[in-house]
């Protein structure tokens, strides 16, 4: 089969056409600045080049026509008609407390979906237009919704309740949900495959170190924690995000700077992180690793915390688990960088942690970063989640 996975913000839409007998990417590509002035679409066929095209596109729906085009066009096309894509998979954000797992889109589904738009106002509603427009462009073809959150429903309630009145909980629904959930299930499937035993018999902590960032605990293959909240603020510090901070800093520094916490909240997802704690430096882990290397002392400090702060999730889901067995890095930063995966592991030594320095330089690639005698094994598995996201329509359409 092959299968269309769609990742919808809102003013931009992912594409990739998966073959899901290869499981190889047929193409892939981006639509950008969907509804504002300059918008394009960049389209990779697979051993073809990157190509940009300026389209305007006024709405998704466009966006969605432009890459129907593309995928069936004579030169760059990988498909020759539209009935050659059999379903539709669609990354969504939120699935509330509703969806503990990935479901066959239909009327009910939207409208569920529809009913999680509160808990992320930025993201639910840009992901429904996606389906919407598919609908509109491929009426006859199933489409999967495959959530973020889903995989974390299996937390137990002392680990999402937050230590406020319980009736915000029962009104609001305010608790900690967790997002990357379908890189933490690939990858902690991913690494027990890798060591040839079985998920269930193991106590697997995967850091997703990306732009955005958060770990997770994962007992006998099951999310049992994880450290972002109700929405992707909370955790770990990230590439512009805080994570975890006293919350009365919102409303001192509100007072300080004379703006309103929706604004301080801007604040704390779009310019702070290692981004602000760098003094605006970068967002960007190459840029703080070569500053520090060329004497920057607060791109230094701010690779120490950031390490510091990943190595306390992961002291701390060691206690959760009571004992872990595999370490799991994963995403841009935990697949490439060697220096933050070293600075984290130097934390664990207590564990039997040994880090192998020649494995841990390699970037990108599945492998085994401890040494063949470590109590705890430590890995880089790269995650893959248009892959996750295919698997699962095809498992759910077939
Ligand atoms: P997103 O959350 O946007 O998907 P990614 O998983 O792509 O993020 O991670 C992006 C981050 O990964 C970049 O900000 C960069 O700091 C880091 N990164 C990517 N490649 C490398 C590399 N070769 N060396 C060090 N860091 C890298």
């Amino acid at each position: 089969m092959n299968i269309l996975v769609i990742n919808c913000g809102s003013s931009s839409l992912k594409y990739q056409l998966i073959n899901s007998e290869s499981e190889e990417v047929l193409a892939k590509g981006l639509c950008e600045r969907i509804g504002i002035d300059g918008s394009a679409i960049t389209h990779q066929p697979k051993d073809g080049e990157k190509q940009t095209e300026q389209v305007a596109m006024a709405n998704h729906t466009d966006a969605v026509k432009y890459v129907i085009a593309k995928l069936t066009d004579e030169n760059v096309g990988v498909v020759k008609t539209l009935e050659e894509i059999d379903a539709v998979g669609h990354r969504i954000v939120h699935g509330g407390e509703r969806f503990a797992s990935s479901v066959v889109i239909n009327e009910e589904v939207i409208k569920a979906i529809e009913e999680c738009n509160d808990l992320a106002p930025l993201h639910n509603p840009a992901n429904l237009i996606g389906i919407n427009s598919c609908k509109e462009i491929m009426p006859k073809v199933p489409m999967v919704a495959v959530f973020d959150t889903a995989f974390h429903q299996t937390m137990p309630k002392k680990a999402y309740l937050y230590g406020l009145p319980y009736e915000y909980y029962e009104n609001y629904k305010v608790r900690r949900y967790g997002f990357h959930g379908t890189s933490h299930d690939f990858v902690s499937k991913r690494a027990a495959e890798i060591l040839g035993k079985n998920r269930d018999d193991l106590k697997i902590i995967v850091c997703h170190l990306g732009n955005g960032a958060s770990i997770t605990a994962v007992n006998k293959g099951q999310s049992v924690d994880t450290s972002m909240g109700l929405t992707p603020l909370e955790g770990l510090i990230m590439g512009t995000r805080s994570g975890d901070m006293d919350p009365a800093i919102i409303s001192f520094l509100c007072e300080k700077e004379g703006k309103t916490a929706a604004e301080m909240i801007d604040i704390c997802n779009k310019k702070s992180g290692v981004y602000g704690l760098s003094g605006g430096l970068s967002s960007d882990f190459r840029d703080l690793g070569q500053a520090a290397e060329d004497g920057n002392e607060l791109a230094k400090a701010t690779l120490e915390t950031y390490s510091y702060r990943v190595a306390k999730y992961i002291g701390s889901y060691v206690a959760a688990m009571n004992g872990v067995d595999v370490i799991a890095f994963t995403a841009g930063v935990g697949e490439n960088n060697f220096s933050v995966r070293e600075a984290v592991l130097s934390y664990f030594g207590y564990l039997g942690i040994q880090v192998d320095k020649e494995k841990n330089s390699i970037r990108g690639e599945e492998v085994i970063i401890s040494k063949p005698d470590s109590k705890v094994t430590a890995m880089v598995v790269p995650t893959n989640e248009e892959l996750a996201i295919a698997r699962e329509t095809v498992r759910l359409v077939k």
